[in-house]
C-alpha cells in the first residue's frame, strides 16, 4: 500500500473553493492550494487533505507511564506513533523537530493495520498517539484505532485543543486521553500561540463525560506558570469539572528550544505545587520528571497506603486486588484498562 493523502475528517466549504477546517478551534480558512496552520492540511481543488496519513515520523515502545498515563493499564507498554505537524507552538516544546521546525512531510510509511501489527508484535497492550499532537493527524489516528484489536486500548497525549465535532469522530475509540494543561490565558497567548484557552477546557469536560480516562499534566516552568494563585486555580477547575479522582501530573522543566535561558524548575516547586492541589482536595497527584521521588507512587486517599510503587516509569510494586481495590481498607481507586490483565502485579486476590 502507497502512501495516500485523505480528505479531513470535518471541514466545510465557505465558497469560492475555500474551506474551513474544523478540526481544532482555529478553523482555519484555506484558500485554495495553501496549508493551516498545523501545515499539515492543504486545501487542494477545494477539498481539505491530510497530508500526514500513513506517515509515522516516529514508532517507538514506550511504557504507558511515560506518556504519562498512571492510571491506565500501568505496567504495560505503548506502541507510541505520531507524524510531524503541530496545532500549537509552544516555545518549550520537547519534541520540535518534529513539531514544528521540520521541512517537508516527513515520516516511514506505516499504514494502520501495519501499526497495530506492530503493537502486537513488541507485545503491547495499545497504541500511544504522541509526541506530535494527534489532533493534526487525526483521519490515521481514527483508522488506526478502528484497526486496534478489541483487547488493544488507544490512548491519546494531547494538547486537548481540538473542536467537539473532532472528539466526536475519535471519541467512540478512545480509551483514556493525557492532556497537557499549560498555564492561565496569557501564558497560553505568550508561549503557545493560543488566543484563547478555553477550547481546551471544554474538550476535556467533554471527553470525560463521554466515558474517556482523562489525566491532566501541568508542566511547570520557573517564573511563568508556578504561582501558588495560578496552580490552585488549575487544581481547583480540576477537581470541579472532572473530579477529585483526576490524576493530576506536575513536571519539571527542562531548558529546551526557544528557552534555553531558563533554569530547571527546583523539586521543591514541584512538591509545593503537589501540596496545593491535595489542599485543594485532588487525591491522585504525581511529580513528573523527579525519578526516584515517592510523587511518582499513588498512594490510597483514605488510608494512604502505597498501592502502585512507580520508579521513574517502572511499576515496582503493585498493593491492589483484582478489583482494584487498596488491599488494607478495600477503597476503590480509579485504575483499570481494556485488555489489561496485570496478574504478575496483583499481590491480593
Ligand atoms: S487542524 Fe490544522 S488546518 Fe485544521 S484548524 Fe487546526 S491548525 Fe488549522
Amino acid at each position: 500500500m502507497g502512501f495516500k493523502d485523505v480528505e479531513t475528517a470535518v471541514y466545510e466549504k465557505t465558497g469560492g473553493g475555500s474551506v474551513r477546517c474544523g478540526v481544532c478551534p482555529r478553523r482555519c480558512v484555506v484558500e485554495e492550494g495553501e496549508l493551516g496552520f498545523c501545515r499539515v492540511r492543504e486545501n487542494r481543488d477545494g477539498r481539505l487533505m491530510s497530508l500526514v496519513y500513513g506517515k509515522a515520523v516516529s514508532s517507538g515502545i514506550d511504557p504507558i507511564e511515560k506518556k504519562p498515563l498512571f492510571h491506565y493499564a500501568p505496567g504495560s507498554k505503548a506502541l507510541s506513533l505520531a507524524t510531524v505537524g503541530c496545532n500549537l507552538r509552544c516555545d518549550f516544546c520537547q519534541n520540535f523537530r518534529i513539531s514544528q521546525e521540520w521541512e517537508g512531510v516527513v515520516g516511514q510509511e506505516l499504514p494502520p493495520k501495519r501499526v497495530v501489527e506492530q503493537a502486537r508484535k513488541h507485545g503491547c497492550g495499545g497504541i500511544a498517539y504522541t509526541y506530535t499532537e494527534p489532533t493534526v493527524f487525526l483521519e490515521y489516528a481514527r483508522d488506526t484505532m478502528k484497526e486496534t484489536a478489541e483487547d488493544m486500548y488507544s490512548v491519546f497525549v494531547s494538547n486537548g485543543y481540538i473542536t467537539e465535532e473532532a472528539i466526536d469522530v475519535i471519541s467512540p475509540h478512545l480509551d483514556a486521553i493525557n492532556v497537557d494543561l499549560k498555564g492561565n490565558e496569557e501564558f497560553y497567548r505568550k508561549h503557545c500561540g493560543v488566543p484563547d484557552p478555553e477550547p481546551i477546557f471544554d474538550a476535556m469536560v467533554s471527553l470525560d463525560k463521554k466515558g474517556v480516562l482523562v489525566e491532566v499534566t501541568n508542566l511547570i516552568i520557573p517564573g511563568e506558570n508556578d504561582s501558588e494563585e495560578d496552580i490552585r486555580k488549575r487544581a481547583k477547575w480540576i477537581k470541579e469539572n472532572l473530579g477529585p479522582e483526576t490524576p493530576v501530573h506536575f513536571s519539571r522543566f527542562r531548558p529546551d528550544f526557544k528557552m534555553l535561558n531558563k533554569e530547571p524548575t527546583p523539586v521543591s516547586t514541584i512538591e509545593k505545587a503537589i501540596g496545593i492541589a491535595k489542599d485543594v482536595g485532588l487525591y491522585h497527584v504525581y511529580s513528573g520528571n523527579v525519578p526516584g521521588h515517592e510523587t511518582e507512587s499513588t498512594y490510597c486517599p483514605d488510608c494512604n497506603s502505597l498501592l502502585v510503587k512507580r520508579h521513574g516509569f517502572s511499576v515496582v510494586e503493585f498493593n491492589m486486588d483484582k478489583n482494584m481495590e487498596c488491599i488494607n481498607c478495600g477503597r476503590k481507586i480509579n485504575i483499570g484498562g481494556k485488555g489489561w490483565v496485570p496478574e504478575k502485579l496483583f499481590k491480593g486476590s
